[in-house]
């Protein structure tokens, strides 16, 4: 079905993809599986040649030489994909399909963006009457080919032309396809944000939970790649929880030792974990558990301060010795296990609850009709934080119901409540043996500080007022006050 390269001009195709390296390939393969025609163009020719000949038979493929050709296949409204390098050549393609196409038209960037910058493009495309559409997209290459979750903001009217497509070509969960219109303009690539921060997140407890059990209680690989086996079948059900056991069963082939071990422990990072919790910085809300996961990523990467605090022998217990007693008894071990396992279920509540009040609070910020219900949803498939427990948290949120945090909602509250006596024992022993659980003890510090009657915020406050005169409320009478603390006669003055 591949054609020639559109030297005619002649409109024909009903989309188009421009970038064809590894996501805007599987991203056009996917559009064409799905009956659409699809126009396909590449910076360097090269790629798009690379596609036609090994997939062009797999749908209608609309090959084309150059930019303006590429304009000149796509039916109108237009509508063009981008999925480029991030940043200046994100722009800079921007900017040359905007100078090719008309009034009505619809660019979509499906690349990674920070939402400020899917804000500054929408509103300059727009003031051209066009449609810019920033669009996150999660589920790597496979997804992007087989079906990703997919997370659009811009116009309701760029939705009405994208939805029926998008929905084609989304992952699929429990027969609905994981895709909603988010919101205007930067609302997507927002969403999509939150959702990398909420893996890292995710990322970060399955990885505490492992330490734990690993130098903690001396398990193998194997025992633990059967323990997350056994956790995937029940409320933890995920796919990162499917492929950690994947991951702790493979055997590195050039030495026989499980494939963990032979891996550097240095986690890397692009960049959108920090978005998340710089963003939430400037909010104003906690996202206690992505920051702390950021963070750990950033301490396994400073080699040379670790390798000097190797050297220097920093003191601490050896996790192995403290956790030995329950080591040795196979029921104290079930159970640390099974309170390794309601910490992780604790914490993951506590993840979700700060990514979702992030996404509440920008959307009030930017003024985003956001469903919270429909974002959960969406996450369900295609996406790597894919959950079971996602549907619980639509349920939450189902019919626009707002629970101001998810730890409110019936449910996620008798989970907590339920779970918190193992939460705390691991918290305490991790503390204990020496093993790092930044993720586990935050999540819980959030929690506890959310329930807390009276925080020690007020002490603060009085320290501010002692130094700076900041001022300070009281409990017991409205107003704003400041005293002053010389010496000798303080004196409380009420200045409003
Ligand atoms: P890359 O991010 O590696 O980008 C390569 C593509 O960008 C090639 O098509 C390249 O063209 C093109 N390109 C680079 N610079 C320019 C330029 N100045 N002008 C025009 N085209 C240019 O590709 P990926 O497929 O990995 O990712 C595409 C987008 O999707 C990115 O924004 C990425 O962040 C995002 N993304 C990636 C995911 C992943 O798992 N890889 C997941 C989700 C989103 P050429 O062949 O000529 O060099």
């Amino acid at each position: 079905m591949a054609q020639e390269s559109n030297h005619t001009n002649e409109p024909q195709a009903n989309i188009g993809v421009v970038g064809l390296a590894a996501m805007g390939a599987s991203l056009a393969r996917n559009l064409a599986h799905h009956g659409n025609t699809v126009a396909v163009f590449n910076r360097s020719h090269a790629r798009t040649e690379t596609l036609m000949r090994e997939h062009g038979d797999e749908g209608a493929f609309v090959p084309a030489d150059t930019l303006e050709e590429f304009v000149a296949s796509l039916t109108r409204p237009r509508t063009a994909i981008i999925m480029v390098k991030a940043g200046a050549p994100t722009d800079a393609m921007i900017d040359a399909l905007a100078d090719l196409m008309e009034p009505g038209d619809i660019i979509v960037d499906a690349g990674n963006a920070y939402y400020e910058d899917t804000i500054r493009r929408e509103k300059a495309i727009r003031a051209r009457g066009l449609h810019f559409v920033g669009c996150g997209v999660s589920g790597g290459e496979e997804g992007a080919l087989k079906g990703p979750s997919m997370m659009p903001g811009g116009t309701e009217e760029s939705w009405k032309t994208l939805g029926p497509i998008f929905r084609q070509i989304a992952a699929q969960a429990e027969g609905e396809p994981c895709v909603t219109h988010i919101g205007t303009d930067g609302a997507g690539h927002f969403v999509k944000m939150v959702h990398n921060g909420i893996e890292y997140s995710d990322m970060q407890l399955i990885s505490e939970s492992y330490d734990l059990l690993r130098r903690g209680l001396g398990m193998s690989a194997d025992e633990l790649a059967d323990v997350f086996a056994a956790w995937n079948e029940g409320d933890l059900n995920s796919y990162l929880i499917e492929i950690t056991a994947d991951i702790l069963r493979h055997k590195d082939a050039k030495t026989g030792k499980p494939f963990v071990d032979v891996v550097v422990d240095r986690a890397g990072m692009k960049g959108t974990g920090t978005w998340t919790v710089q963003t939430a910085l400037s909010l104003g809300v906690p996202v206690t558990g992505i920051g702390e996961a950021v963070f750990a990523r950033g301490l396994s990467s400073q080699a040379g301060l670790r390798a000097e605090a190797r050297d220097k022998a920093l003191a601490g217990p050896e996790p192995a010795a403290v956790l030995a007693p329950i080591a040795a008894d196979p029921q104290a071990r079930a159970a640390f296990v099974e309170d390794v396992r309601q910490a992780l279920y604790a914490s993951k509540i506590v993840a979700y609850a700060q990514g979702f009040n992030e996404i509440e609070q920008a959307a009030a910020e930017h003024g985003w009709d956001i469903d919270l219900g429909a974002v959960a949803k969406i996450w369900r498939g295609g996406c790597i934080i894919r959950a079971r427990f996602l549907n619980r948290i639509a349920d939450a949120y189902a019919g626009g119901t707002k629970p101001g945090s998810l730890l409110f909602d019936p449910f996620f509250k008798a989970a907590v409540e339920g779970a918190q006596d193992s939460w705390r024992r691991v918290v305490a022993r991790a503390a204990q043996a020496g093993v790092p659980v930044p993720v586990f003890a935050s999540s819980l510090a959030y929690y506890d500080g959310l329930r807390s009657r009276r925080l020690p915020a007020a002490l603060i406050q009085a320290q501010r007022d002692y130094f700076g005169a900041h001022t300070y409320g009281r409990v017991d009478e409205p107003g704003v006050f400041h005293t002053l603390w010389a010496e000798e006669g303080r004196e409380e003055i009420k200045q409003s």
